[in-house]
């Protein structure tokens, strides 16, 4: 092996090293990170990837999507304030029932209304004006928390993605965009139908592999996952894949068998690859709205959820629940869904998502 190609691997296999150890890393730590614009030098592919995002767009996007969402939380407080100058008692008791009965989760809106009233008390506060601004820090600094891009780690072995997730909540299709995301960025991308209890589930996968002209590993019909999943760990390593994106069956969240079933998945990948799964990503529907925080705890209670994908963030009246989730649960949130077509996968951004759940009315009005 020459010496450059040799430097080369090295300096691979740290830096991996080192963007695995990003990945884990949560809460206020990655949230020192993540807050600045541009939080380390990229890969060259992914930074290929992101000048695909064209982030104006993408916050036009974002606005649109959550325009719903807006109307039933900033929507409300509106009424709560319109053309009021001064804070009453009277407006602190409505804001109260605003926040607890939208989607944020009653914990994360009692928070929000401490806040606010020792603002009010200490007179750092008086005019509702100032309330929305502070509950929009306040947003956005629960958001903020859980603000962390998943980094996919090239190296000398395949970076291992399982997803999981109910039925519905966008597994399989949220696997496309970001095997679209990597395939137009010359990455070696493999997916794996481990979904094997519908066989309607694996044809979906099928189609999308071949829209996207990206291999796929796929089992007999009812084939058990983790074997399938143990084929294409072989087939992954003997082709120098670099990225391999595990879907999974996702009935009934509550039912034990695939609790078990994901976590043999979770071995069996593991016993190719000690490292594998890297990412264990979690797809939540948005619009469950106070169902999706159960979900998403009952999952992480039974294999480590290290990063979240909200899905359906456009045209859902619940958005807020990725306030709650966020802070309740403090899981990184690597990717927000707004359709359903193979580009509609967004990084992420607190900023952002903050800017468009508080966005005027007005302002919602020109998008
Ligand atoms: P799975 O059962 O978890 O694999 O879910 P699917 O990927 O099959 O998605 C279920 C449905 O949700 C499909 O009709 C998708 O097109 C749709 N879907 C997935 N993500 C989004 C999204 O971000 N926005 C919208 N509007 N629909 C989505
Ligand atoms: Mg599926």
């Amino acid at each position: 092996m020459s010496e450059t190609k040799k430097s080369g691997f090295f300096s691979r296999l740290f830096k991996r090293e080192k963007i695995e150890e990003e990945n884990r890393e949560t809460t206020a730590k990655t949230r020192e990170e993540t807050a600045s614009p541009t939080p380390e030098p990229l890969e060259l592919a992914e930074a290929e990837i992101l000048k695909y995002d064209d982030h104006e767009k993408d916050l036009v996007k974002l606005k649109t999507g959550l325009k719903k969402t807006r109307q039933g939380f900033l929507g409300r407080l509106d009424k709560v304030f319109l053309g009021k100058k001064q804070l009453d008692d009277q407006m602190v008791a409505r804001l109260e029932e605003v926040l607890v009965t939208a989607d944020i989760g009653v914990k994360t809106a009692y928070e929000l209304l401490e806040s606010v009233t020792e603002r009010v008390k200490r007179r750092e506060v008086d005019d509702p004006e100032a309330v929305v601004a502070h509950l929009k820090n306040l947003v956005r600094e629960m958001l903020l928390d859980v603000e962390a891009p998943l980094r996919v780690g090239y190296g000398s072995e395949p970076f291992v993605v399982m997803v999981v997730g109910v039925n519905g909540s966008g597994k399989t299709t949220t696997i496309a965009k970001i095997a679209a995301r990597h395939t137009a960025a010359g990455r070696k991308v493999l997916m794996v139908a481990g979904d094997t209890f519908r066989a309607a589930a694996v044809e979906q996968l099928e189609i999308w592999a071949k829209r996207i002209g990206c291999p796929l590993v796929k089992g007999k019909e009812k084939a058990d996952p983790s074997s399938v999943s143990f084929e294409a760990m072989e087939l992954a390593l003997k082709e120098d894949v670099e990225l391999v994106l595990v879907d999974t069956a996702g009935r009934l969240h509550t039912r034990v068998p695939l609790m078990e079933e994901l976590k043999k998945v979770k071995r069996t990948l593991a016993k190719k690859l000690p490292a594998a799964p890297h990412e264990t990503l979690l797809v939540i529907d948005a619009s469950m709205g106070q169902n999706a925080i159960l979900q998403a705890r009952t999952f992480n209670e039974v294999i480590p959820v290290t990063g979240i994908a909200l899905t359906k963030l456009d045209g859902t009246s619940k958005g807020g629940v990725v306030v709650g989730m966020s802070n309740e649960l403090k899981i990184p949130v690597r990717y927000v869904g707004v359709g359903e077509k193979v580009d509609d996968l967004r990084e992420f951004n607190a900023r952002d998502f903050a800017e468009a759940l508080f966005a005027g009315i007005d302002v919602s009005e020109e998008d």
